[in-house]
C-alpha cells in the first residue's frame, strides 16, 4: 500500500534548526519512497507561524530546491496549536496521513516507522508517547507530571506524556476540523475525536538548537486553557467552597446567639475581621473562575478565524 503522507511541522523562529531538519526528513521520506510506503506525492509541510527571522526563506528556498517540500505562511504568530492545525487543515486536501511533529527535532523521527506500521494495521491516530523525561530540567519534569495527573484528576481525557506528535489519518483529521473551538487544545481534542488508535514509545531528545518558544509563562497559560475548556470542575470546586462556608456561618451563628443568651457576648473584632477577610476573599476567586468562563464564552461567540494563511507552496502532480 503506498499512501500520501504529509509531515505537518509548524515553526516559529527556528532558522537554526530548519536546514538540519529538512535534512532528517528527507532522508526518512527517501527511505519510505525507496520501500514503496508512501507515494511520490507525499510532503514535508512547514508552517511558518509568523517568524520574524529567516524562517521563510528557508522553507522557500527549499521547495525551490526540493518539491518534497511544501510550505504554509500564516500572517502572523498565531500560536503552536493554530499553526499545527493550519497545517492540518491544508494538508488534509491532499493527503492520506498525516503526522506532525515538533521543528526542533525533539521528536524523534524514527518513531514515525512504526506509527506508519500502525496506520498500515489500520488505526486512525498514533500518539507518540515519550518513553522518559531525563532530558528534562527536574523543574520541567515535575511540573508537567502533575498538570497530567491534575487533568486526569478533573477528569479531561488525554494521554499521559503524549504531546503533539501524533500521526492522524485523513478522516480522523477531517473529524477534527468539525471542532470550531477557538481555544485551541488539541491534545484534549483529539481523544475526543475517537475512531481506532493507540501508541508508540520514543524518546525525547533535547532541542537540536536555538531557544525553547514556550517559556514559563506561555505553559503555564496553555495549561490554563487546557483545563478550563476542558472541565467544569474548577466551577463546581466554588460551588462546594460556598456550601461549606454556608454551613459553617450556620454553626457559628448559633454558637454566637447561644453566648449572647447566656450573656457572655463580648464583641469578637479578630473573628470579624477574618471572616470579612475570608469571605470577601472567597467572592473575589469565585468571581474569578467564573470570569474565566465568562471570557472563553466571549472568545467562542465572536467565531474569529483561528488564522489566516498569506500564501501555500505546494506542486501538485
Ligand atoms: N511554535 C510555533 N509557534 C509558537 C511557538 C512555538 O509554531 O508561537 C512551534 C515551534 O517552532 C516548535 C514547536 O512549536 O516546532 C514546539 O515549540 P518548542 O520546541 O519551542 O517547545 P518545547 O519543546 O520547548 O515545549
Ligand atoms: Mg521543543
Amino acid at each position: 500500500m503506498s499512501c500520501i503522507l504529509y509531515v505537518v511541522i509548524p515553526c516559529y523562529k527556528e532558522e537554526e534548526v530548519l536546514p538540519e531538519t529538512a535534512r532528517r526528513l528527507k532522508e526518512k521520506m527517501a527511505s519510505y519512497l525507496a520501500a514503496g510506503r508512501i507515494s511520490t506525492a507525499s510532503r514535508v509541510l512547514f508552517v511558518n507561524d509568523g517568524s520574524t527571522d529567516r524562517t521563510w526563506e528557508i522553507i522557500r528556498s527549499l521547495h525551490e530546491e526540493d518539491k518534497l517540500f511544501a510550505g504554509v505562511n500564516l500572517s502572523r504568530n498565531r500560536g503552536h496549536q493554530n499553526a499545527l492545525l493550519a497545517g492540518l487543515e491544508t494538508a488534509v486536501n491532499e493527503a492520506d496521513v498525516m503526522v506532525s511533529m515538533d521543528a526542533d527535532l525533539q521528536d524523534d523521527v524514527d518513531a514515525m516507522d512504526e506509527m506508519l506500521s500502525r496506520f498500515e494495521e489500520g488505526y486512525d491516530i498514533v500518539y507518540g508517547v515519550r518513553r522518559r523525561r531525563d532530558t528534562d530540567t527536574a523543574f520541567k519534569r515535575a511540573t508537567a507530571q502533575g498538570f497530567y495527573r491534575l487533568m486526569q484528576g478533573l477528569g479531561v481525557d488525554i494521554v499521559y506524556n503524549h504531546a503533539d506528535y501524533r500521526l492522524m489519518s485523513k478522516r480522523a483529521v477531517q473529524a477534527l476540523c468539525e471542532f470550531t473551538e477557538v481555544n485551541l487544545f488539541l491534545r484534549g481534542i483529539v481523544p475526543q475525536i475517537g475512531f481506532r488508535w493507540t501508541t508508540v514509545e520514543y524518546d525525547r531528545a533535547p532541542r537540536l538548537a536555538g531557544e525553547s518558544k514556550y517559556p514559563l509563562r506561555k505553559m503555564l497559560m496553555f495549561a490554563a486553557d487546557g483545563i478550563t475548556s476542558f472541565s467544569i470542575k474548577p466551577i463546581r470546586l466554588v460551588l462546594l467552597c460556598g456550601a461549606v462556608v454556608c454551613a459553617v456561618s450556620l454553626i457559628m451563628l448559633i454558637w454566637t446567639l447561644v453566648t449572647k443568651l447566656l450573656g457572655h457576648a463580648i464583641a469578637g473584632w479578630s473573628s470579624l475581621m477574618c471572616s470579612i477577610w475570608f469571605l470577601g476573599g472567597l467572592q473575589l476567586l469565585g468571581i474569578g473562575v467564573v470570569g474565566e468562563y465568562v471570557g472563553k464564552v466571549y472568545g467562542e461567540a465572536k467565531r474569529r478565524p483561528r488564522y489566516i494563511i498569506e500564501s501555500v507552496l505546494n506542486e501538485k502532480e
